[in-house]
């Protein structure tokens, strides 16, 4: 019998080249790297492997080049059980991103985006119709996102990191909207049409953000976890969900593990505070080990 999906994941999936040196060439420079690790990455595939690792039926839907790269970045996919089926493999490069970082954990990253620009209107209508809770980010081109909304079938959750241009009529369709702090200012000005960063405590920018329309906004706010808010009659409903107290190594991919497994418990039917809470134990979790995908937990049995 056919499982049913829960979550279907329409986004980015990279490699990322990190070379660990112990500090940042200035430009012009060279300086030699202590060492390297090829890892797999994406907002898209992270949080495509939260979603499964947390327990969905899960979908990735993103495109790969005809490297070797494809391999890596859909690895730890494929053996979580993620269905790749509609993987779209593209005659050229998988996206990459080139990552440095400092003795001080200081980086800078460059990426290409190679095969994931590809996702655009045409690669999501193609792929058909997307099945369960739909989970976008801000890393295939805005056209693939309008796109891959028009045909979700159920809720979706919008990540929209990195922040780009997107109508209100189509922001508006996230329920919820799931951002960190500052991501969560540019997004307002851009529906409030201002150039100017809102310094409002989260609160405040949560609920400007349900009077432009959302109906349910998710601020990730790192070690002090999140803040859920609630469209309501005249005021949004403001709850906070604290962090798990751990310490931290890594916390690269933090957000993608807490949109994936906020994803995972929306489908069974979970309120949205409830979920933000699993998701907040969820990312609690990947912080304490090195890494983005490589950190996230493999068993349930803390949460
Ligand atoms: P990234 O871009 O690195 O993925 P982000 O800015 O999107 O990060 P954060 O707000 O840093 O996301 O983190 C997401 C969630 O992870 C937080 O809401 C929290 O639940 C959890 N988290 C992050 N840092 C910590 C920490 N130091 N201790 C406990 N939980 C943490």
């Amino acid at each position: 019998m056919a499982t049913t999906t829960q979550v279907t994941i329409v986004g980015s999936s990279n490699v990322d080249i990190t070379a660990m040196m112990r500090r940042l060439p200035s430009p012009g420079e060279t300086v030699l790297a202590d060492s390297y690790r090829l890892t797999p990455g994406g907002k898209g595939a992270n949080q495509a492997l939260a979603a499964a690792l947390a327990g969905a039926t899960t979908e990735f839907i993103g495109a790969v080049g005809n490297d070797s790269h494809a391999e890596i970045a859909l690895g730890q996919l494929a053996e979580a059980g993620v269905v790749l089926d509609r993987v779209k493999h593209i005659d050229g490069a998988t996206g990459v991103a080139i990552i440095s970082v400092d003795a001080q954990a200081e980086n800078s990253i460059a990426v290409i985006s190679g095969a994931n620009s590809a996702m655009d209107e045409v690669a999501v209508r193609a792929a058909g119709a997307l099945a369960g809770v739909l989970v976008l980010q801000g890393e295939i081109p805005a056209s693939g996102i309008r796109a891959a909304i028009d045909a979700a079938t159920g809720p979706i959750v919008l990540n929209l990191a990195p922040v780009i241009e997107l109508d209100r009529d189509y922001l508006c369709r996230a329920n919820p909207l799931v951002v960190n702090e500052h991501e969560a200012a540019l997004i307002l000005a851009q529906l409030e049409g201002t150039a100017e960063l809102s310094t409002d405590p989260e609160a405040v920018i949560a609920q400007r953000l349900c009077d432009q329309g959302l109906e349910s906004v998710v601020i990730t706010m790192g070690g002090d976890g999140a803040l859920v808010a609630q469209r309501g009659e005249d005021s949004a409903s403001i709850t906070t969900v604290a962090a798990s107290k751990v310490t931290a190594v890594d916390t690269t991919g933090a957000g993608d593990a807490f949109t994936g497994a906020l994803a995972a418990r929306l489908a069974i039917g979970e309120t949205l505070i409830d979920a933000a809470g699993f998701a907040s134990r969820f990312a609690a979790l990947s912080v304490q080990g090195h890494g983005a995908q490589a950190s996230y937990p493999r068993s349930l049995e803390n949460l």
